[in-house]
């Protein structure tokens, strides 16, 4: 290690700042907040450094640096210089060094006793990254990084857990086990439920739920209860699963899937985690719906942290409110993380959109599998709506689907999309009229997944196709000019 990580207070100590350019402002401000009595020692002062000064932030000393002018003031606690005149920062730090005061030249790591890291503030928590001053533009990028991982309500978690510390260590004697429990705690949905407002009052209650779940594990050595994380893991490209799906994801314990989701996107679990697969084995025999949720129920009250992972989004035909239903009335703590539905990713994929201002003000999902006993589609409504049409699970029943819309007006010559494995590497978009949707899906033995959406939408695909297209030939005849250009007038290359 190169430098040692401390976070210092500094409220209310002197420090000074030698320089009154952007940067000086930008480095006085870290004092500023950390609630230092700033002092900035410079000639001028630049816009930035301005401000602080309007806002009475520093105490300006209107002058250059000298050794003299220091022995006039407090001595302070940091200095950092951050002047153009290399002369000046070496003096202020030759200075600070006989007189141990802890410095940093701004931006020459050679000179300097400490080093100001990259943060991200959650208040109160502040996390640091630094590359001992090799590469502060590497410090940076890695902070965009941690900032998108790290949520934005984590303040309002920090402050929930110092309320509960001192009840915590009344409440678990054992110092291992305390440390177990907050392990599990902030490694569960708490800290999701906490950052947000509206779920804070639930997050309060699962913490003294487990805290008093722990106590009776210490107690009786009686088994803690996991929890279950719903999650939308996308149509397909793992990239189009969220953060919140992939953290989750690789908290878990154990990952019941099934046929919809890809591998690389189970890839993403945790290796040592148990894979379940709960998709149809072959074509007559699935898993009941019924043996999955009481799969998930019994996981989780083995403790596990159970992720059910499901294509798209959980909450459209996925059946996801029928698996968290058995949870909820058995009391474990569960957790949905929408995820993009295959009509809102096949149809990007395929270069067109769902609505459209000149051809579609509204959408319907309609699944064309329905349970025996459901109503049929209501095709007249359709047909009459206007709406973009997606339908899914409809490769089966696409004669039927065509027959309906054609019988309720729907014209024959209105565009079909037939999206198979849409977003995949292999993704196959055909496009058809609705009098020809149900023959071409025959003809080419099309298999689910596939999706089809039916509409004025689907035009817009061939539209941007176009347009690409003209483009690229726009290109190509440019740069065709002006390679002839060049071997007709040598020297203007030469001149270039
Ligand atoms: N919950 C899922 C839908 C499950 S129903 C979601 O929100 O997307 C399963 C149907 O979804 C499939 O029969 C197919 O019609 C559609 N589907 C899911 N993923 C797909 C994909 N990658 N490409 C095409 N269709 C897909």
């Amino acid at each position: 290690m190169d430098y040692l990580p401390i976070f210092m207070n500094i409220k209310g100590q002197p420090c000074l700042i030698v320089g009154g350019g952007a940067v000086a402002a930008r480095k006085a401000d870290l004092f500023i907040k950390a609630g230092a009595k700033v002092t900035v020692i410079a000639p001028l002062l630049k816009e930035e450094m301005q401000r602080h000064l309007q806002l009475g932030k520093i105490e300006w000393i209107e002058a250059g640096f000298d050794r003299e002018l220091m022995c006039a003031l407090p001595k302070p606690k940091l200095v950092i210089s951050a002047t153009d005149e290399q002369a000046v920062n070496e003096a202020v730090y030759e200075y600070c060094r006989q007189q141990q005061i802890e410095v940093n030249v701004a931006d020459q790591t050679e000179y300097c006793d400490f080093i100001l890291p990259a943060i991200i503030e959650r208040e109160p928590m502040t996390v640091a990254v630094s590359t001992g001053g090799r590469s502060p533009v590497l410090a940076r990028v890695m902070k965009a990084r941690l900032e998108s991982l790290l949520p934005q309500g984590l303040s309002a978690v920090t402050d929930l857990v110092g309320r509960y510390r001192n009840a915590v260590k009344k409440t678990l004697q054992d110092a291992e086990n305390r440390k177990r429990f907050w392990e599990k705690l902030l490694d569960s949905t708490f800290i999701d439920k906490a950052s947000r407002l509206e779920s804070s009052g639930e997050a309060e209650a699962i913490l003294q739920q487990k805290l008093q779940a722990a106590r009776l594990e210490e107690q009786d050595g009686l088994n803690e209860v996991g929890e279950v994380y719903l999650i939308g893991a996308g149509p397909g490209d793992p990239e189009l699963m969220t953060f919140k799906a992939l953290r989750l994801l690789q908290q878990a314990d154990v990952v019941v899937y099934d046929r919809l989701v890809s591998t690389e996107i189970l890839d993403m679990a945790r290796r040592e985690a148990e894979r379940i697969y709960v998709g149809k084995k072959d074509k007559w025999h699935r898993v009941p719906q019924s043996r999955i949720n009481r799969m998930l129920l019994e996981l989780a009250q083995q403790g596990k942290k159970v992720a059910r992972l499901k294509g798209g989004d959980p909450y459209i035909f996925g059946r996801g409110a029928e698996e968290v239903e058995l949870l909820a009335e058995h009391g474990i703590d569960f957790q949905v993380v929408p995820g993009i539905t295959a009509a809102a990713g096949c149809t990007a994929y395929a270069d067109f959109p769902l609505t459209h201002r000149d051809y579609a003000h509204s959408v319907s999902f309609v699944t064309g599998h329905q349970k025996e006993g459901d109503q049929a589609i209501d095709y007249a409504r359709l047909a009459q709506s206007g709406d973009t049409m997606v339908f899914y699970m409809g490769v089966k029943n696409a004669a039927e689907i065509q027959q309906g819309l054609l019988a309720h007006g729907v014209s024959p010559q209105m565009p079909a999309a037939i999206i198979e494995r849409g977003t995949r590497l292999d993704q196959k978009v055909t496009v058809v009229t609705l009098a020809e949707l149900a023959g071409t899906i025959r003809r080419q033995k099309i298999q689910p997944p596939a999706l089809l959406v039916i509409g004025e939408v689907v035009t817009v695909r061939e539209k941007l196709h176009a347009l690409k297209r003209q483009a690229l030939e726009r290109q190509a005849k440019r740069a065709d000019i002006e390679r002839s250009d060049r071997q007709e007038e040598p020297w203007t290359r030469l001149a270039v």
